[in-house]
């Protein structure tokens, strides 16, 4: 069986593992490949490797970083389908969703092309008589990313194709579950001329992890995940002297106002509820219907999800793939019986499907819940399945107390024809990525990623201007060049004259 190596210093790493973990193909359910786990040992050669490879890359012109990244770009874009078909075998995604991932991922690495303008400094003359000042931006050094099982494409173009343009050398950590498209685009960047050792790939788990965030020479780590885990990384990474930003996981409410275009937002509440199976932070599970808004909305979502087709990801008729694991497949499943138990209303029950061919997949059809309310597990938990549920409210008053009082603060949405409710709402509305008749609005490469509240832990969001502010730091200059008129012993404090 194959075995999926680390990536360090430009190349597999060629030392036997002591560690392995399975990774399932989620669609049969077999176990298709081993991946090697990091001991401390070998996240200390990553290290060690991006430590060696750092005078010379922060040293690199801004013009040949930006032709690396150019040519890196070119490279994924030609190199799409064959990133998007690990995504398949290894997440389960299907390949629609598998690409339109990789398409998201490509356009950091764009923007990363235009570090050479984002990483601009400023200069002021004659701050003082003769005196100039300037600040500019500075590498961090060694930075790490640890990153989820899904998107493991996408994620971690978030972080290394920014880091590394801004000069820094990057120890990436991806999930061990879905680990190849990170070797794969490892191997891209040196094809795009990236010097050994400025990216290094370490697999595994918590040990791995833990050694990142204790290893003095990492200055800065970069995380998404479940919340548990970011608190935790946050903690410790900040505790051991690092910059942190930890992104964490989501309750994504969609608001339906009554007079919102029921049959676009129930087209969106679908889309954005059971794509990818429900695995996304930028889902929408909690859909809040306002007035009589539900009458019409929950029909039309049932009449769209009948219709859905669960199946593998080889199928071109699949539409939701299956979740990562099987423990993750009864764990979801397990917050249907939940529901029920606590008394909603079960309108779609995908719990029992089967796919022909595929028994063992871990498959689960789409779950549509009805008379949520706030108490209910299904509704306080993050779920990240195809279980979406519907809560009814008398007011938009009502409605936002329910986002405000959730302790998640991902990302929300509004389906409304009123431009004021909606203006209201933007301004209102306590979350850090807010849609306008827009159920994912996950932010352009140039604005920045990061929920609030339960949703980051950290000062700054991810990508964009953020991303550059995030792994860099300034440096503020104040410069004279020796003027015989400046002589003289003053030991007041220096004014500007
Ligand atoms: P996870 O928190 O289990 O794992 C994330 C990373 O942390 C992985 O690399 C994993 O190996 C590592 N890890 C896991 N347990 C650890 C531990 N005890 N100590 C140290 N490291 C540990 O998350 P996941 O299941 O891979 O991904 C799904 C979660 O990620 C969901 O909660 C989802 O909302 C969240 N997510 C958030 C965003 C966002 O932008 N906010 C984006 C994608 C996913």
């Amino acid at each position: 069986m194959e075995t999926i190596p680390h990536w360090i210093a430009g190349k597999p790493y060629d030392r036997a593992a002591e560690r392995h973990g399975d990774v399932y193909n989620p669609a049969t359910g077999a176990v298709q490949a081993r991946v090697a786990f990091a001991t401390p040992a070998v996240v200390d050669d990553a290290i060690a490797a991006a430590a060696a490879a750092l005078p010379a890359w922060r040293a690199t012109s801004l013009a040949r970083r930006t032709k690396i990244m150019f040519a890196f770009r070119e490279l994924v874009d030609r190199r799409k389908e064959d990133i998007a078909a690990l995504l398949t075998r290894e997440h389960g995604k299907v390949p629609s969703d598998a690409l339109g991932e990789v398409n998201r991922g490509l356009e950091v690495i764009e923007f990363a092309c235009g570090i050479a303008d984002l990483i601009k400094g400023e200069y002021s003359e004659n701050v003082s008589t003769e005196v100039d000042s300037y600040a500019i931006r500075q590498p961090l050094g060694v930075v790490a990313g640890i990153t989820p099982f899904n998107f493991p494409a996408m994620v971690p173009m978030w972080m290394y194709p920014l880091a590394i343009a801004c000069g820094n050398t990057f120890v990436l950590k991806p999930s061990e579950r879905d680990p190849s498209a990170a070797n794969f685009c490892a191997q891209l960047m040196m094809e795009a001329g990236l010097p050994p050792g400025v990216l290094n790939v370490v697999h595994g788990d918590k040990v791995a992890v833990d050694r990142i965030l204790e290893h003095p020479q990492v200055a800065a780590v970069s995380f998404v995940g479940s919340t548990p885990i970011a608190r935790y990384i946050y903690e410790t990474g900040t505790r051991h002297g690092k910059r942190v930003q930890a992104l964490g996981g989501a309750k994504n409410h969609m608001i339906v106002l009554p007079d919102a275009d029921m049959e676009l937002a129930a087209d969106a509440a679908v889309g954005a509820g059971y794509g990818s199976a429900g695995e996304r932070c930028m889902a929408i599970s909690v859909i809040v219907a306002v007035g009589d808004a539900g009458e019409r909305l929950v029909p039309a979502l049932r009449e769209r999800i009948a219709r859905l087709k669960t199946g593998p990801g080889s199928d071109p008729g699949s539409e939701l793939g299956p979740l990562i694991t099987g423990a993750h497949r009864d764990k979801v499943k397990g917050y249907g019986d939940a529901g029920v138990g606590e008394g909603a209303k079960l309108v779609m029950d995908g719990r029992g499907l089967r796919v022909a061919g595929h028994e063992d997949g871990f498959f689960l059809g789409p779950c549509l819940f009805d008379g949520v309310r706030p108490e209910m597990s299904i509704y306080q938990d993050e779920i990240f399945g195809p279980v979406l549920g519907v809560v009814r409210v008398a007011t938009y008053d009502e409605a936002m107390a329910m986002v405000h009082a959730h302790p998640y603060g991902n990302g929300v949405a509004i389906f409304t024809n009123d431009g004021g409710a909606a203006r209201k709402f933007v301004a209102e509305v306590e979350v850090g990525m807010v849609g306008v008749n827009v159920p994912i609005p996950v932010p352009m490469a140039y604005y920045s990623f990061g929920g609030w509240k339960a949703s980051l832990f950290g000062d700054l969001h991810i990508y964009g201007r953020d991303g550059v502010r995030f792994y860099t730091r300034t440096k503020a200059v104040t410069s004279r060049w020796p003027d015989p008129r400046f002589r003289g012993v003053d030991l007041g404090f220096p004014q500007n004259k």
